[in-house]
């Protein structure tokens, strides 16, 4: 969003804030960008992120030697509109800290603070106006934290209630405490927003889910077999694939007993090898520990080669009328949107903490349909790479992200470290001249190990 845009789309609470809103529009319509920066004499615009513990219930603040107060983490834009990323920015070169994330999008409070003359490197700073914008930002306490030398001294966590006792401008301590308290607003906010979507979800799903051929029934063997294959892989091209598939193999028994060539082969196209090769150990313990069938066990299903969190969730879920959510990145996606959840959502904690919230809206009835409308929204509505159809989706109402104009910003993905890159020498054998008799060469491959990257494929020898 633009500047002007951000600006004018801020509700203003109170009085104060109607009055320096409008000042802020008219300058930003008179300087255009240059209210961004520092040396802009009709006043600038800064930012600063009130930074909560998780709990809401601590501040981590620092002791600013121009104010000689402590109070709130924050510096000029500096030529950068971005002004989120600005806030998010001095909280981390102002404290050290590593992990910050918005509580939301959305800026909470808008205000005029007048800034005395003061000495600044040496130089005389004349009294000027900051026109302040304020972001909720949480950063978990068990971070290591620091003062920025020259600016502040004594960065801290402070307790909320303490925050009168630290700060010694009187007139911040109002402005810390409006924010809070919408910050606390946003939070029960968030924490209601799950069970708000289960009716218009579901009656969307009944109404638009796509004809796919492992919709039919909720046979465990079927629901599985689909599972498997759709990961990695799009609807569309497992489709052909699956109905194949089945018409080769029509239940545990057939695929636990399928010569592996023919098994390789109807999975050809598919890649990752590994899939069906741990569906057939599946099938084999499936014959002689269940009877051939899936056992109606999440812990049981879990432990199966080839299984885990999602795949269970979805069988159990589909199949059984189990409260187990199927989270894999739609709808991680998805969730992340609804609930303007800025933290990485390829953090473990984050999916499994996610997974039981998701199991409070879960009943036996709706078990099925919600894993499936779930999976569907976050696969045809709230699609990936910033370009959610929002106009057509039901939780349009509700979505926080939305509301915030921050879909394109969520979600979050921060992964932690980089892939490797592997240098090989590879060599090409010939047996033969392929010159004079290239029908008659012959060339060398070998197997890969069982286990690890393209397990058990043939490949050229390298070192
Ligand atoms: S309103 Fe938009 S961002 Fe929110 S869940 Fe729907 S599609 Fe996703």
């Amino acid at each position: 969003m633009d500047l002007l845009g951000s600006i004018t789309d801020f509700q203003p609470y109170t009085e104060q804030e109607s009055v320096a809103k409008k000042r802020l529009i008219s300058l930003i319509k008179q300087y255009q960008h240059q209210i961004l920066d520092r040396d802009c004499e009709a006043g600038h615009i800064t930012c600063s992120g009130m930074i909560l513990s998780p709990d809401l219930q601590k501040t981590l603040m620092a002791y600013h030697l121009i104010y000689q107060s402590v109070g709130w983490i924050g510096g000029h834009a500096d030529g950068d509109p971005d002004l989120l990323s600005v806030a998010l920015r001095e909280a981390r070169e102002e404290t050290s800290v590593k992990e910050v994330y918005p509580i939301s999008g959305k800026i909470l409070s808008l205000d005029a603070l007048p800034v005395p003359e003061h000495e600044k490197h040496g130089k005389i700073v004349p009294a000027h106006t900051h026109y302040n914008i304020t972001y909720g930002l949480i950063a978990p306490e068990n971070q290591k934290i620091a003062d920025k030398p020259d600016e502040n001294k004594n960065v801290q966590w402070i307790s909320i209630a303490k925050i009168p006792e630290y700060c010694t401008e009187s007139h911040m301590i109002p402005i810390y405490q409006k924010i809070i308290s919408r910050m606390q607003d946003i939070q029960a906010q968030k924490s209601k927003i799950l069970p708000e979507i289960v009716t218009p979800l579901l009656s969307w799903y009944q109404e638009h889910k796509r004809d796919l051929p492992w919709r039919k029934d909720t046979d465990p063997y079927h629901v599985w077999i689909s599972e498997i294959m759709l990961q990695q892989t799009r609807v569309e091209a497992v489709k052909n694939y699956y109905t194949r598939f089945l018409n080769a193999l029509p239940d545990v028994r057939s695929l636990a007993e399928c010569p592996e060539e023919k098994l390789l082969k109807l999975w050809e196209g598919l890649g990752y090898y590994n899939r069906v090769r741990n569906m057939q150990k599946t099938a084999k313990i499936l014959m002689t520990e269940h009877q051939g069938k899936f056992p109606e066990n999440y812990d049981k299903i879990r432990a199966l080669p080839g299984i885990g969190d999602y795949t269970a969730g979805a069988v159990c879920s589909i199949c059984f009328g189990m409260p187990t959510p199927a989270v894999d990145g739609n709808v991680l996606r998805v969730m992340a949107r609804i609930r303007e959840d800025f933290r990485n959502i390829l953090d473990q904690k984050l999916k499994s903490g996610l997974t039981a919230q998701l199991a409070g809206i879960y009943t036996p009835e709706n078990s099925n349909s919600l894993t499936q409308a779930l999976m569907e929204l976050g696969a045809v509505i709230c699609i990936p790479n910033g370009k959610p159809d929002c106009k057509n989706c039901p939780l349009q109402e509700i979505c926080m992200a939305k509301a915030n104009s921050s879909t394109a910003l969520l979600p979050v993905r921060m992964k932690k470290s980089k892939h490797k890159i592997q240098k090989k020498t590879v060599f090409i054998f010939i047996a033969g001249n392929p010159e004079q008799n290239p029908e008659s060469c012959r060339i060398a491959i070998r197997k890969r190990p069982e286990s690890g990257l393209l397990a058990g494929l043939w490949e050229l020898p390298n070192l």
